[in-house]
């Protein structure tokens, strides 16, 4: 389907979309894209991320605990991700990972809660929606530890560099790019675009977070997913249907998305 586009990664529930969000959901769907993937990111964002996909059947929900918001995993957690998959919405684990650059939660604290969410992916047999930053070593290990070569997942909004491609591909896990994509000093997540394979290659957002070049400093939102589109068909050397039509198909994969309505 040209002009057709997944955005793979977006947080549509927030307070910054209060006012007008359902304009930005039909300004989404309008610009061309067909499905959207919000990435759950705690247990209380959870019933309003659940009512989106229930207004609007093209979006779909990740539901996990963000490496910021680890310290809030407990005794209740697990169940809460398991009991959530009853809702049609919901098609991943995460986004939950390792961010040693904030650290808003302990180290000992995410590395555990990490790979609590990835045994989880092992035994719901759902794909994970990783972030990482700044924990390139630890997150590969837990991977590799606990994937024992079943995991299916996505690396979401890359920040690394052709330094990190060889293990993601030894994992045989997607690459999604954000709008850094398009910031002028990101060299190395340029670099690294046109050594992801193709068909694990994905596109996103982050809305309201990493508005590309030409939005910086607004808010983001996932009309504005053409703009990075359009720098990775230029860093691929591919036209920017073709960057459509194959990210979404991946995502699809990926997510096991049903065709858009
Ligand atoms: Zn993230
Ligand atoms: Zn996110």
């Amino acid at each position: 389907m040209p002009n057709s586009i997944v955005d793979s990664h977006a947080h549509l529930g927030w307070d910054s979309f209060q006012e007008d969000r359902e304009e930005v959901i039909n300004r989404a769907f309008e610009s061309g894209i067909s499905q959207i993937v919000q990435a759950g990111v705690d247990h209380a964002s959870l019933p309003e991320s659940l009512k989106i996909a229930d207004d609007f059947p093209n979006i779909f929900n990740g539901v996990g605990l963000h490496p910021h918001e680890a310290k809030h995993w407990n005794a209740d957690s697990a169940d809460i991700v398991r009991d959530a998959f009853r809702h049609k919405s919901v098609v991943a684990i995460g986004e939950c990972g390792l961010d040693f650059y904030y650290n808003h939660s302990e180290r000992d604290v995410q590395l555990q809660v990490f790979r609590e969410q990835v045994r989880l992916c092992l035994e719901l047999d759902k794909p994970l929606i990783i972030h990482t930053r700044d924990a390139w070593d630890d997150t590969f290990e837990i991977l590799k530890q606990e994937g024992k070569g079943e995991l299916r997942g996505v690396f979401h909004c890359f920040t690394g560099g052709p330094a990190q491609i060889p293990a993601i591909k030894e994992l045989d896990f997607f690459v999604s790019f954000s709008g850094i994509l398009t910031f002028k000093s990101a060299k190395d997540i340029q670099a690294a675009a046109p050594l992801v394979a193709a068909d694990r290659v994905l596109v996103e957002t982050d809305a309201p977070y990493l508005a590309p070049e030409g939005k910086r400093g607004k808010r983001n939102e996932p009309s504005y997913i053409w703009i990075t589109a359009e720098k990775l068909a230029a860093l691929r050397g591919c036209s920017k249907d073709d960057i459509a039509a194959q990210t979404s198909e991946n995502a699809r994969a990926l997510f096991s998305l049903p065709a858009p309505l």
